[in-house]
Parts: C-alpha cells; structure tokens; sequence
C-alpha cells in the first residue's frame, strides 16, 4: 500500500509525522505506525516465562509502540526451534497466554502472535521438511513431509490462529521468512517435490497460501493476520524479486491484513542484522511489494533510530517500520520520538550480544545498553527515601551507568572523569565501521545524568581528599590496554590500540596485531574497512556483498559475487593459542567478522610464541621454528589490566565493570554492574 503524500500530518509528532500518523488495520485503529518486530526471548518456553512476558511486552505498550509481534510459537511439535516447548498449540496454551495479553491490552497496546514452523531448522531430532535435504547450519536430514502431513500442518496453524484469538490476542502472524518452513516450500533450493507442493510457483507457494486462507476463514474478518515475507532470501536458488512480488500479491489475496517483510535465510552468508548493515539497508526491497498490494506493509532490519524510521515513510518504501532490538534498547521509544525527544532515547548499538547471542546460549534474552529488558521484575529503579553523596569514579559505560541510576532514584552524585570525554572504551570502539551508533550511548548517558542533576567533572582525575565526605564511592575506573613482556616492544614501531583508534597514532602499509579478541577483530575491522562506505550506505553494501537489485536476479543475489575494496594495509592477525579464529566474538555476528576479513585477505598466525620486536617486525616461533613477520606498525590488543585506583583510608569502595574484574571485560558487564549496584544503593 502506497503511502498517500497528500494525507494530512497536523496534529501529530511535528519531529517524525510520518511515524505518528494513525493506521487502520483489521478492525483496529492504530495510533502509528511502529510494531515491535518478533523477537525470541527465552522466556517463551520457560515454566515462568509467561509472567516475564507480560511484564516485558506491558512495558513496550506503555511505551506507545501501535503493534507488537511476540516471539515465534509453533503450531505442532515438530516446528519447534528447539527441544524446549514453545506452542501454541492445545486450549492450556491459550489459557498460559491470558496474562501476556491482558498485560498489553491493560497498557493500551495490541498484540500478536506469531506463529513459526523452523522445519529444518529445528533442533531437535524430529524435523520435517518438503524435502529431505540438510541445511548448511544444520546436522540433522529433515524427513520429507507426505501430502497427509502437509495438510495436518494447515490444520495446525489454522487451530494456533483459533487458540491465539481465545488467548486474546489481536491477531497471529504467520512467519514466512528466514528460511523456516514456508521458504523451504517456496524455494526450489529446499522444495524438489513433484507433486502439488512442488515444482511451478503456484504449487510452491499453495502451502503459504492455504495457511492464510484458512486461518483467515476460521479467525474471521477483522482479526489481524500478518504475513512475514522474505523480500530477499539471499541464498542461491531462493526466489527472485518477480517471485516475491507475486507471493506477496496472493498472500493479499488469500487474506492477509498485513505484510511484514524480513530479509536473508538463516544460512546467508550475507549478514542482514548486524552492525555491517547499514540503516534501513534492505528498505528498497520492501518497496517492490508496498507498490504492488494495497495492505500495509512493513520494513524491517537495521531501523534504530526515529529519524530512519520516518526516512523509510517519507520515501513511500513501507507503511509501518518494525522495531525490534531497538525497543529492547528502549522500551519508551515511540512516546520519546512521539514528544520529539530524540535525545532521551536510549539506541541500539546493534550488537546482539546479550539479545540474540543470549537466546544462541539457551539463555534469556537482555539488552547490552539496557540491562532492564528481560529483567522488568527484578531490576526496578526505584525512588530512593534516604538520598545519599554518592562518588563515582570514572565516566566509561560502568560508571555512566552507574552515576545515572543513583542519581535518577534521587541521589546526590558526583561523577568524576580523569579525560575530557565520557565514554571510557566506546570512545575506541565508535571509530569501527558499523559502530558508530557507540556515540549515541555516550550522548544518551550524558543527557540522561544531566537531566538527573548529576555532577560531571571532567578532565578531574579523583584523589583520596576528593572523595572524602561521600556516603558512598564507586570505583569504575575501568580498564588500560596491557602492554605484554615481549623483548623490544619499548623500542619497535610499537602503537596501542587504544592510540590507533582515537587517532593518536596511525598505522603503516605492513600491519600486525598482537592479540585476536574482540578488539583485535575491531582494530583489523578498522583498518580494512576504514573510509568504506557500505556500513553507512545501502548501495556501497549492496556491491560489497553481491546483492543484486535485477527483479529476475534468483534470491537477490549478484552474479559476480560481492566487490572488494583494495585496502590501504596489509594486516596480519598474532595469536598465542591454537583455538579457531574469531571464537571469542559473539555467535550471531562472528561469522560476518571472519568473512570480512578473509576476503580482505587478512592473515591469522594461531600458536605463536613472541620472540622479539624488531624496527622493521615481530619474530615468533610456530611449532618450534622462528618466524619473521615484517611490519612498519605492530599494534597491542593483548587485553586489558584494571587501573590503579585511589587509595582510601577508612572507606570500602564499591568496585565495577573493568575495576573490579579486567578480565572478559565486556560493556555488557559493566553496564549491568553499574545498574544493578546503583539500584541497591
Ligand atoms: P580479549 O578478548 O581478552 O583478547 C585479548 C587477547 O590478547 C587474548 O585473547 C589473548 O590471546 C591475547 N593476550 C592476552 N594476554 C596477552 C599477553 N600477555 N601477551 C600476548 N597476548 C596476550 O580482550 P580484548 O580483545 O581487549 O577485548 C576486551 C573485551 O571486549 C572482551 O570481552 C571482548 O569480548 C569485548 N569486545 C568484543 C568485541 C566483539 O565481540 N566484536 C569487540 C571488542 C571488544 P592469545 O592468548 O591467543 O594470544
Ligand atoms: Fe541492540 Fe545490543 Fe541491546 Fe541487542 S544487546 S538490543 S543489539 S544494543
């Protein structure tokens, strides 16, 4: 559905009207256009999972959000992601969902269910497929559904659409992307039937089309039925640009009220989340089917800020934006950007590291910036009844976190910095490509002590005398890079990390890095991908990575693959321990980060025992026998030490983040750490 350009925006959000102009979908009247994008959380299958949820979902209604979308449930046993149960598929599921819909419904939000069958991808022994054939990510063969099963599955969804209405939930969504079930259908890539699944597009996509006819027949007129559709499948033999078009055309026609989109299978190689996308980067391939249906659609991927969110609008690509980490980041998001706010709005760095890396670890899903998500029940800031004079010091994301929380419950806090800047270790990490969106948690933090009335000296590095006549004293005095005992590393052409990045130093032709963790991996990141656009530009990312705009190209991909920019260094990567490269970095997006630098042509020298520095390299010795690795720059990633921190007499400190343990610092950690003590305080 095209967006009408000559619809009226008075009245609404002056910052974004686009975002805050109402909607009509189904029998309902939304009041914008953000849904809250489906996300896995871990609660689903828990024995007390569905009290979180509702606390989770009530949170994000009362934060204005028109539409939310919960995590996949499966119709039957066999689609379940994982061994856990998460159905919905008996009246006792119904009756466990009552409270998560009476939660949103009570905030004055809407609800819907989504409905996912993994196929494939289950993990579990049971799963069943079109067609007999392993996934790439998987270890097990599917058995191949007959045309009796393929029918009892219809029925299953149709019976979960009749158990989400007597949940009371708003609709269903019925998941059709990532290469779950109803992609392994519509593809020729998984579907080699020769019956009449299989085979023409029309026998492909009978089982999508059957599903939304019938739960459309059985829920009625009015109740919401989303479609999420694969815009880009982004595998080889996936459907063409024509063929999601045409999709989505019936999926309108057999009944649909909605059509969200999602981009790439599961297995791509091409990353759709993560922070080498650029914002709203897929957004074009959403307008081919908002110009070709007259039901709402919705972009989705990468929309973390309203500005993006409201961009995507003006340009008619979509109806509706899906949020989903972004309302992790945030739950008020959509009442800041509705009072035109932008400052107050906490934004998604796009990590995924304590959101989908948690649910990858079988652990519940949070959020790096935001450590209340998931945890609405038991990480209450609660306004405090004895203010005290709290000292923090040190401004990184420990101490941020900390000193806005204290002061937010009525503290009287004092946060001293010994640089001119806050941030700690983001004020490195922001100058990545892909992670500029650092600087926001920074901005965010800043404007958020502020409005608390918390002190911020800065440039005020704090001495015992300082700190005298405080109730209480934090340390967050994070953490320094570690200069490791290697033989010549005063004299060669030796740079930290920390000194690369903010751009005390640069760096030669001839590049090695000493140490391959998380920031060994930023560092090399930063040196290939510096001044590279396809992070900031849907257009540069499309060429880097082989995405084909052609309608007829088949699962949007390039013929000739992705182009690689020639880089300005020739790195290679040093590492002590002969454990894979990249191990350490997050599950969900480590991948992405070896590719790149493969193609790159990036080197890893694993088992390495440092011998010397020298002015022109590093010698080593692999396996018994020395190597010479020459470079003009060797920069040290070797981790980190806790730094020194006052003395005092008479007082016991709290310590967090990078003070109290240097080791697998994370920001993840030290926010949290911040949080929950400022919380008790
Ligand atoms: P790290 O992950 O601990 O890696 C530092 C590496 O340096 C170690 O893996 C170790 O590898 C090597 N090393 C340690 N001591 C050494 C010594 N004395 N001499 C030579 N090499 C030594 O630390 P980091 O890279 O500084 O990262 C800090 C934290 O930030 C980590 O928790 C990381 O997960 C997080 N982070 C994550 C990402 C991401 O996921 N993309 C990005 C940035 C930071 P060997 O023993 O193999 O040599
Ligand atoms: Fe976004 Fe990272 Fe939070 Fe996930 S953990 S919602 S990616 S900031």
């Amino acid at each position: 559905m095209a967006a009408d350009p000559a619809s009226t925006l008075q009245g609404r959000s002056s910052a974004y009207p686009r975002l805050f102009e109402p909607i009509s979908l189904g029998g309902l009247k939304l009041p914008n256009r953000i849904v809250m994008g489906s996300m896995h959380t871990g609660f689903e299958s828990l024995a007390d999972g569905m009290e979180q949820l509702a606390a989770f979902y009530a949170e994000r209604a009362r934060g204005g959000v028109a539409l939310i979308v919960t995590g996949g449930f499966s119709p039957n046993a066999a689609g379940e992601l994982r061994g856990h149960r998460a159905q919905m598929s008996e009246p006792q599921d119904a009756l466990r969902h009552r409270i998560v819909t009476d939660a949103v419904h009570d905030a004055g939000g809407r609800i819907i269910l989504q409905l996912l069958h993994s196929g494939r991808y289950g993990q579990h022994p049971d799963i069943v497929a079109p067609s007999p054939i392993r996934s790439p990510i998987g270890s097990t063969v599917p058995r191949e559904l007959d045309d009796a099963e393929i029918e009892r599955t219809i029925e299953d969804f149709v019976q979960a659409t009749r158990l989400a209405q007597q949940a009371g939930y708003d609709g269903v969504e019925i998941m059709g992307c990532e290469g779950y079930l109803i992609n392994q259908f519509l593809a020729r890539r998984t579907n080699m039937r020769t019956d009449r699944w299989g085979g023409s597009l029309d026998n492909r996509m009978r089982f999508p089309l059957a599903l939304v006819n019938r739960a459309r027949r059985a829920a009625g007129r009015d109740f919401i039925i989303s479609y999420r559709h694969s815009a880009l499948d982004l595998v080889e033999d996936g459907l063409s640009g024509d063929e999601v078009v045409t999709v989505a055309r019936a999926v309108e026609q057999a009944g649909a009220s909605l059509l969200n989109t999602g981009f790439g299978w599961h297995e791509a190689r091409i990353p759709t989340i993560a922070q080498p996308v650029p914002p709203a980067g897929f957004a074009w391939a959403v307008k081919r089917i908002t110009d070709a249906v007259d039901i709402p659609v919705v972009a989705s991927n990468r929309i973390n800020n309203p500005e993006t969110a409201e961009a995507i609008l003006e340009r008619g690509e979509a109806d509706m934006v899906a949020l989903a980490r972004a309302l992790l980041a945030d739950p008020a998001f959509a009442a800041k950007a509705r009072a035109g706010d932008r400052v107050a709005i906490s934004i998604c760095i796009s990590c995924n590291q304590a959101c989908l890396d948690h649910y990858l670890r079988d652990e519940t899903a949070s959020c790096l910036v935001n450590p209340q998500a998931g945890r609405e029940t038991t990480l209450v800031y609660r306004p405090t009844s004895v203010p005290k004079r709290i000292a923090v010091v040190g401004g990184g994301p420990a101490g941020m976190s900390c000193a806005a929380v204290a002061a937010e419950r009525g503290h009287q806090v004092v946060l001293f910095e010994s640089s001119p800047t806050l941030g700690g270790q983001f004020n490195f990490a922001r100058h990545v490509p892909g992670k500029g969106d650092f600087a926001e948690v920074i901005s965010f933090h800043a404007e958020r002590l502020s409005r608390a009335g918390a002190e911020v000296r800065l440039s005020t590095p704090a001495q015992a005398a300082d700190l005298a006549g405080f109730d209480e004293i934090v340390f967050a005095t994070g953490v320094e890079p570690r200069i490791p005992a290697i033989a010549g590393i005063e004299t060669g052409p030796v740079v930290s990390y920390a000194d690369l990045l903010s751009g005390r130093a640069q760096a030669g032709r001839k590049v090695v890095i000493i140490g391959a963790g998380g920031i060994g991996v930023d560092v090399a990141l930063y040196l290939v991908g510096r001044g590279a656009r396809s992070t900031t530009d849907p257009a540069a990312f499309r060429r880097h990575w082989g995405i084909s705009t052609a309608i007829d190209a088949p699962g949007g991909l390039a013929e000739e693959g992705g182009e690689i920019e020639s880089g300005a260094h020739d790195v290679t990567i040093l590492k002590r321990s002969t454990t894979p490269f990249g191990q350490t970095l997050g599950r969900s997006t480590g991948w992405a980060h070896r590719a790149e630098l493969a193609r790159h042509d990036v080197k890893v020298i694993g088992g390495a025992d440092y011998r010397r520095i020298g002015p022109d390299g590093v010698t080593i010795a692999v396996e018994g026998s020395e190597r010479f690795i020459a470079a003009d720059t060797i920069i040290i990633c070797a981790g980190q030490d806790s730094c020194v921190q006052p003395t005092l007499e008479g007082k016991i400190p709290h310590l967090i983040g990078g003070a109290r343990l240097a080791g697998e610092l994370d920001a993840e950690r030290a926010i949290l750490e911040g949080a929950e003590l400022a919380a008790r305080l």
